[in-house]
């Protein structure tokens, strides 16, 4: 983890944010926090946690960042979570459920103390029931959409979730009516203005870099990066992709995604996706293991004509805030907390469909005034209400809160 200081925000969220998480800092000053997640890298969360631990520091907290270990066949059950709370009909076997706790009590064995933990998503849910960092105030913090949450799946993981002092949710609507907690909050994520990938980049640099891995930077170009997930619907993008190329030829079509420690489906759906793109000029599916780093990303970002995020479900999409920083319009599937981000006409647009997707495209694609104004429109979106500095003011306003109150874990 890279050290952080709270100085080098203040050009980009303004004086005014970065006060008042100092402000909000320090009653916690030397406060143990505990950050636990099921990967360093790899998906937003690791992503956020690149930032927000580091920056805690900087703000006068202990804090830390513990990642659960655990054998593969650990982050195939967690995902088969993760779908179902999705709203995939999936069931949960005894053998799976087994192995889910079982998995998180040997992790407990070796968790640090702290005064405040911060159990992100499935993964970590049941560390509390199972004894870890008694003494602490406990939050649990998803970061799913849980729209359509699954019954069965959702009733296994109740019992855990309502164990914590707090809950953190992205929105309102993703909170179950049935769950009893002491504390629910909304908070949205956010992305770090300062990182490889969002500070920055002159255009020769991006333009070099997109060259390098075999797109033109002077045609028009679609980009999407995600994990490569049934979710982040990449199949319908290529068929979007395959509309708007009819009315412009020489568009091109970049899918960037890393593949994530904890998620074992990546590298199958890869497959798929490279099948349904079955070779055709102009759409190129490029990963880590082709040299796609966060530079890589902050360069396709920038140099995309429009930014794609075509999900199904989402519970966030921090790949939306990034390519509204960088003044690229985004056109997002209304779905999950996309909507919090892309201001339909304003910023970007919102689809239900392929078909309405490669509209908006089209839109955009022939309309370059309109694609300044809305570039314009999301990088102040995002600098009022999507970076790292916003985030780490609600945790800290959290943590004070549940400080002042009883423990109930
Ligand atoms: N990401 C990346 N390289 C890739 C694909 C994704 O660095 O090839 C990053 C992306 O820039 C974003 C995060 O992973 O910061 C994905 O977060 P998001 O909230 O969009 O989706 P999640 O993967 O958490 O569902």
């Amino acid at each position: 983890m890279t050290a952080r200081s709270l100085d080098d925000y203040v050009a980009l969220a303004g004086a005014e944010a970065v006060d008042d998480v100092r402000r909000t800092a320090r009653p916690l000053e030397g406060a143990r926090v505990l950050h636990i997640n099921a990967t360093a890298y790899g998906g937003g969360v690791a992503e956020i946690l690149h930032s927000l631990v580091p920056l805690m520091r900087d703000a006068g907290l202990d804090a830390r960042w513990a990642v659960v270990e655990a054998e593969p066949a650990f982050y195939d059950v967690t995902k088969k979570i993760h779908n179902a709370l999705q709203g995939m009909p999936l069931e949960l076997s005894r053998a799976d459920q087994e192995l889910f706790v079982e998995t998180q009590r040997r992790n407990v064995a070796t968790m640090p103390d702290a005064d405040l933990v911060v159990a992100h998503d499935p993964q970590t849910v049941a560390l509390l029931a199972l004894g870890g960092a008694r003494g602490a105030r406990w939050t649990w913090r998803c970061h799913i959409d849980l729209t359509a949450a699954h019954p069965s799946v959702w009733e296994f993981m109740r019992p855990f979730v309502e164990r914590h002092d707090a809950a953190i949710f992205t929105m309102p609507g993703f909170v179950q009516p049935d769950l009893r907690i002491g504390r629910v909050e909304i908070i949205p994520p956010a992305i770090d203005p300062t990182t490889p990938k969002n500070r920055e980049l002159p255009r020769e640099q991006s333009a070099e870099i997109v060259r390098h891995h075999g797109f033109d930077p002077d045609r028009p170009l679609l980009v999407q990066v995600s994990r490569f997930d049934p979710w982040k619907d990449p199949l319908g993008v290529i068929d979007a992709y395959r509309l708007v190329k009819t009315e412009v030829p020489d568009v091109q079509l970049a899918m960037l995604g890393s593949l994530a420690h904890d998620d074992p489906e990546g590298a199958e759906f890869l497959e798929r996706t490279v099948a349904h793109a079955g070779g055709e000029e102009g759409i190129r599916c490029l990963t880590n293991l082709d040299g796609i780093g966060d530079r890589e990303v902050s360069a396709f970002q920038r140099a995309a004509t429009v930014v794609v995020q075509k999900s199904l479900r989402e519970g966030f999409g921090l790949v939306v805030s990034e390519g509204l920083w960088k003044r690229v319009p985004v056109i997002g599937g209304n779905c999950g907390g996309i909507p919090l981000q892309i201001v339909d006409g304003v910023n970007g647009y919102l689809v239900e469909s392929v078909g309405e997707c490669a509209q908006r495209a089209l839109t955009l694609l022939k309309d370059p005034p309109l694609r300044d104004r809305m570039g314009e429109a999301g990088r102040e979106h995002v600098r009022r209400n999507f970076l790292i500095t916003r985030n780490l003011r609600d945790y800290l306003r959290l943590f004070t809160a549940l400080r002042a109150g009883p423990r109930v874990g």
